[in-house]
């Protein structure tokens, strides 16, 4: 019997998902003209993009789909020191967006590469009472464990599918209760990554997906 608890793609960036199974939270940015007809999204400015000169007219655009139902949080934002702007300009682009979150009181989707410390001190100054997701979480049992013990939840994807990750060890370190599955940019099946860790945390997949949409509920508040 199918599962009455849907498969949660917790972050993409396709517009619309048309299988019935799923629930899918499309990441968009705020220069976007239309939201996505048919999913819930998150709205911010990537870290790749950040751009000081634009970024009053985004926050503007921010503020005024948050009063769309469909709009459940802040994102993708965050730090990448490998890609993008100077991180000065990310970190104030992130701060920004993060203000926002706590004004409009939406959890935020983040994206973080090997800037983790920069991160954790902002999650120590704005973090308070809004619930923070890592975006294709694909770190070591340290880091999940820094980064849990700090609150946040951990969002999974295609990386799970391959056996030289380091998440197929840090993976058992993750309570299912702070754990998402994404397919972000690729074509991977949701279903696909919730078999796979369905496995590696011995558990049935209708109970990973009752739980997942528990994380759901309590992050979204939906
Ligand atoms: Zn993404």
């Amino acid at each position: 019997m199918e599962s009455s608890f849907p498969y949660i793609d917790f972050h993409t960036h396709k517009l619309s998902s048309n299988e019935e199974r799923i629930t899918a939270v499309t990441s968009i940015d705020p220069s976007e003209l239309e939201p996505p007809p048919n999913n819930l999204y998150t709205i911010g400015v990537h870290p790749w993009n950040a751009n000081t000169n634009s970024i009053n007219l985004h926050l503007n655009n921010i503020k005024t789909y948050a009063n769309s139902p469909s709009m459940v949080g802040i994102g993708e934002v965050g730090l990448d020191k490998m890609k993008g702007p100077r991180l000065d300009i990310q970190q104030k682009i992130l701060e920004k967006q993060i203000e926002i979150a706590s004004e409009i009181d939406k959890p935020v989707t983040i994206h973080c590469v090997k800037a983790w410390d920069e991160l954790l001190a902002l999650k120590a100054r704005f973090g308070g009472k809004t619930s923070w997701a890592i975006h294709g979480f694909n770190g070591s049992q340290e880091l999940a464990k820094q980064l849990l013990d700090k609150g946040f939840f951990l969002s999974i994807g295609a990386a799970m599918l391959n056996e030289k990750s380091k998440l197929q060890e840090s993976i058992t370190q993750i309570p299912v209760n702070r754990l998402f599955f994404e397919t972000d940019t690729t074509d991977v099946d949701i279903a696909q990554i919730y078999a796979v860790v369905a496995v590696k945390l011995d558990l049935s997949i209708n109970d990973l997906r009752k739980s997942i949409a528990e994380n759901f509920s309590y992050f979204f508040r939906r």
